[in-house]
């Protein structure tokens, strides 16, 4: 397994994440906790050492079973932990609030959830134009200076917003949404975290599922599940990412003699200074990872992973569907 320090905090982790989003089950139609536990010490024998949570995750749940999978077997020790603040909720419903005031409401809420002391990464969920950023960034970096978390990241934050976090607070790194089906960062984030030294984590390093390869178009969505409402599985574009995987799976499988998933985070990790976060909620959904070390992506098989999705996909769309509203009127 590759490792990477996270930007200049001296916290060194995984360059494979586990996303535990899916975990919470809250917008994945329901999780099961057994099977949750599995996957996370699953990941942790596969050599992963990140963790990667947030509190909205199932409203608390995912944090709690993170907790609970590290507390046995001294596993809290051998992983780093990366969770979130900054979106409050009502009503099943999520808003966002960076205030100094929910920061510190909510370092003290997460750290009793994950059985921990210290945070080794901890992220500004999503930009809230109600709080002033110096307000966000500050807060911060007294959490830093009391021991309660050990690095500093935003997630989804635009480059203005990235320099204006930055001004205030020494930020290590950044979440966005990366993966060969979403690349918008490759115009600004990308090549600036690079020059700046500051880590990206990959989230959606399959595209919820699109690049794990087991998607087709009878594939039939449960409950909640949040690719009901996500663009890329509609319709005509739906058959259009479809398409694009099935070639880019032959593409992995003759070429490089890998899985699709593994080809997926592959490219990830070959893109820059990149930690990929693999969702998963079912211990053989990380197998692949194994395949992910010890070999790169020349700029030949780039082009060829280009021109596949050039060829299938007419009109990419991004992820903002999933942007959480901005604070309510009511608890400004
Ligand atoms: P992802 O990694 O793109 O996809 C994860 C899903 O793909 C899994 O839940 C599973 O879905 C399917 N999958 C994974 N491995 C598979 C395999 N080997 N075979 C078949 N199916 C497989 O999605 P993600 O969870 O959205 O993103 C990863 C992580 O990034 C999240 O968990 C979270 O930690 C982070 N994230 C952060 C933000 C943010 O705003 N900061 C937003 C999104 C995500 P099924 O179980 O349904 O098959």
């Amino acid at each position: 397994m590759e490792k990477m320090m996270i930007g200049a905090s001296g916290v060194t982790t995984s360059r494979v994440g586990l996303g535990t989003w899916a975990i919470g089950g809250w917008m994945w139609g329901g999780a099961d906790e057994a099977q949750s536990i599995a996957t996370i010490r699953a990941a942790i024998e596969r050599g992963v050492t990140l963790i990667d949570t947030a509190p909205v995750y199932g409203f608390g749940v995912a944090e709690e079973v993170v907790g609970k999978a590290l507390a046995e077997g001294g596993l809290r020790d051998k992983v780093q932990i990366a969770t979130k603040v900054g979106l409050s909720w009502q009503d099943g419903k999520p808003f966002r609030d960076s205030s100094p005031a929910r920061i510190r409401q909510e370092i003290e809420a997460s750290l009793r959830r994950l059985r921990t002391e210290v945070i080794d990464l901890y992220q500004v969920h999503w930009p809230d134009a109600g709080t002033a950023m110096s307000a966000t960034a500050d807060a911060m970096e007294e959490l830093r200076h009391e021991g309660k978390i050990r690095a500093i990241g935003v997630s989804n934050f635009s480059p203005a917003q990235i320099a204006a976090f930055s001004a205030v607070a020494d930020l290590d790194a950044v979440q966005p949404p990366y993966n060969l089906f979403e690349r918008e960062i490759e115009a600004d984030v990308l090549p600036r975290a690079e020059t700046a030294g500051v880590t990206v984590l990959a989230y959606g390093a399959l595209c919820r599922g699109l690049l794990a390869g087991r998607i087709t178009a009878r594939t039939v969505f449960t409950g909640d599940d949040l690719r009901n409402q996500d663009p890329k599985f509609q319709g005509e574009r739906f058959r259009q990412y479809l398409s694009a995987a099935e070639a880019l799976k032959g593409l992995a499988r003759e070429r490089f003699g890998k899985s699709l998933p593994a080809l997926a985070v592959r490219w990830i990790l070959d893109q820059g200074p990149t930690i990929a976060l693999w969702g998963a909620r079912r211990p053989a959904q990380i197998d692949a990872v194994g395949e992910v070390a010890g070999w790169r992506i020349d700029d030949a098989g780039k082009a060829e992973i280009d021109a596949i999705l050039k060829r299938f996909i007419e009109a990419p769309v991004s992820p903002e569907f999933m942007a959480p509203p901005v604070r309510r009127a009511a608890s400004r």
